[in-house]
């Protein structure tokens, strides 16, 4: 089977200060638990380094929320897959529909990137979903299949490559699909997949997103095809991360 992952995005938050999480989900993760999941978490780029040191040792990855496609350059202010992995990232998330919104990401973009974090040796984050106006008019199922069809490089394994299906109106919202939903956009997934890598589809692992809590992670997590958490706000509080790994 497939090894769930729990990723927390911290997104734009987290200063000093908030090495502490890291501290305590580091305290709180029982060996029991790292045995059976991957536990991840994506900060702020200021953090990354000081967040791989304060997880060094234990089974804490640390990961990016973006990235620039190319390996170095003219192109200020960007970072690339090269400079995370120096840094000692080994996952970093690719087209948040964050960064779809507010910069312009489109679907081959996402693919550069995903191309660009798999040459440096990460394992992108793909992440795929609707939004609400999509849902309604019924379109939820072909967007993410597209999202997925022209964001995922040839030849992706389950090594570089995670999905992520976040409905857009799910995320900071309190709102989340109903599990029947969740299982039908994950199989379908799981279907594109298959069309894209052929019999890796089976090891590629699709978890989901959009205000995952502690109390409803159980019932979601348990849901077929879905195989772990991006967890956006629940993250940066270290007890209800824990929460949410022990749905496991
Ligand atoms: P929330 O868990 O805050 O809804 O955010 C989800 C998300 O966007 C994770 O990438």
């Amino acid at each position: 089977g497939r090894r769930p992952l729990v990723a927390g995005n911290w997104k734009m938050n987290g200063t000093r200060s908030s090495l502490a999480v890291v501290e305590s989900v580091r305290q709180g993760l029982t060996p029991e638990l790292a045995e059976r999941i991957d536990v991840l978490i994506c900060p702020p780029s200021t953090l990354i380094a000081s967040c791989v040191a304060a997880a060094y040792g234990s089974p804490i990855a640390i990961g990016g929320q973006n990235l620039h496609a190319k390996p170095n350059g003219a192109f200020t202010g960007s970072i690339s897959a090269e400079m995370l992995s120096d840094l000692g990232a080994r996952y970093v998330i690719v087209g948040h529909s964050e960064r779809r919104a507010y910069h312009h990401e489109t679907d081959d973009g996402v693919h550069a990137k995903a191309l660009g974090a798999r040459r440096a040796g990460l394992c992108g984050i793909i992440c795929v979903g609707e939004t609400k106006e999509e849902r309604e008019q019924g379109r939820a199922l072909d967007i993410v299949r597209a999202q997925l069809a022209i964001g995922v490089p040839k030849g992706a394994t389950a090594a570089d490559t995670v999905i992520a299906y976040e409905p857009v109106w799910a995320i900071g919202t309190g709102l989340t699909p109903t599990p029947k939903d969740i299982a039908e956009v994950h199989a379908s997934l799981r279907e594109m997949l298959d069309k894209l890598v052929g019999a890796e589809a089976e090891k590629i692992r699709i978890v989901y997103g959009g205000s995952v809590k502690p109390g409803n992670a159980r019932e979601l997590m348990s849901v077929e095809n879905v195989d772990g958490a991006l967890v956006g706000g629940a993250s940066l509080v270290a007890e209800d991360f824990l929460g949410i790994c022990a749905a496991y």
